[in-house]
């Protein structure tokens, strides 16, 4: 119910497109499919994932050699539905994490102003909430605000948070959060890092530099790396997935502000072009506001 409210400008654009896109014709034929492509185009789907749904839906007309416009909503749903299983396979459908991991290792990335921090917030009240032992590191140390903010995040939930000052070393930042996760038997270590994309070079060497330390103390660290993207900047949030998988292996995706944006069609493009699951969805600014990526779910508000 939250997600329909929260995607409530997305399905209300993206159907509307869709009616108009079809209006007046009772077949698919190659006007209809110009016309569709400009719709998921125009709602952020991506141009390679566009294309990609255009010809199964091409095949299918030429399979069934007749494809009324009244089954092309359920046709596409189907399809896209395909789509977001193909990189979603095994992906849990609530917040969880694997038990053999001890402290399981998060890091999270993704540009300033994205909504990284608040996602931190949200997760780690998520886990807290079921009982999980959660301990935050600052190591997006850059900027005073984003320590700051994520102190702020930290005691709102009620977890310990481990930080240096600003322009300090991110990997020690790092190393030193997983060290006191470790002695205070912690479940989930949720790590905030660099958010700065101007200097890919640095941004790789921060990164791989963040994970080789953190190793030193749990092998396989990090277990989740996940990228947060803007769901409301359309072929940014496309610009900044090229990036990021540029610079590190992403594992995961949060897509937040998808509360009052006509671009919820970035979900599906982002994650069929980079395969990666969308693992959660932001929904607004509260500490609920948070949710667990369920495709069937999506797919509905999409198109309702
Ligand atoms: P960061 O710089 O990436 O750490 O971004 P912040 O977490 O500080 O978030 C930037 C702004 O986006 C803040 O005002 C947040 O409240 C807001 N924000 C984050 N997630 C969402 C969301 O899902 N929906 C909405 N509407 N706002 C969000």
């Amino acid at each position: 119910e939250t997600l329909d409210k929260g995607l409530e400008k997305s399905k209300t654009s993206f159907f509307s497109k869709l009616s108009k896109a079809v209006a007046g014709k009772s077949k698919v034929d190659d006007e209809v499919l110009d016309n569709l492509e400009e719709v998921l185009v125009t709602s952020d789907v991506g141009v390679d994932t566009t294309l990609k749904v255009i010809e199964r839906i091409e095949d299918r007309v030429s399979r069934d050699k007749y494809l009324g416009t009244d089954e092309l909503n359920k046709i596409l749903r189907e399809e896209i539905a395909n789509l977001l299983s193909e990189t979603n396979k095994g992906v849990a459908t609530e917040f969880s994490i694997p038990t053999d991991k001890k402290p399981y290792v998060m890091m999270v990335v993704g540009v300033n102003g994205v909504g990284k921090t608040t996602t931190i917030g949200k997760l780690a009240y998520q886990f807290k909430k079921q009982g999980k032992k959660v301990v935050l590191g600052a190591a997006d140390t850059f900027r005073a605000a984003a320590i700051d903010q994520l102190q702020v995040w930290a005691d709102r939930v009620g977890v310990p948070i481990v930080k240096q000052d600003m322009g300090s070393d991110p990997a020690s930042v790092a190393y030193d959060t997983l060290k006191s996760a470790i002695s205070k038997d912690a479940d989930i270590v949720i790590i905030d890092t660099a958010g700065r994309l101007h200097n890919k070079v640095n941004l790789m060497n921060e990164l791989s530099k963040v994970k080789r330390v953190m190793q030193k103390l749990v092998g396989d660290a990090p277990h989740d790396v996940l990228l947060v993207l803007d769901g409301s900047t359309g072929q940014n949030a496309f610009e900044q997935a090229k990036q990021f998988t540029k610079a590190t292996e992403v594992t995961s995706l949060a897509v937040t502000k998808l509360d009052g944006t006509a671009k919820g069609g970035v979900v599906i493009g982002i994650s069929d072009q980079f395969q990666i699951p969308v693992k959660y969805i932001g929904v607004g600014e509260g500490i609920e506001d948070l949710q667990v990526f369920n495709k069937y779910e999506f797919v509905d508000s999409f198109f309702k």
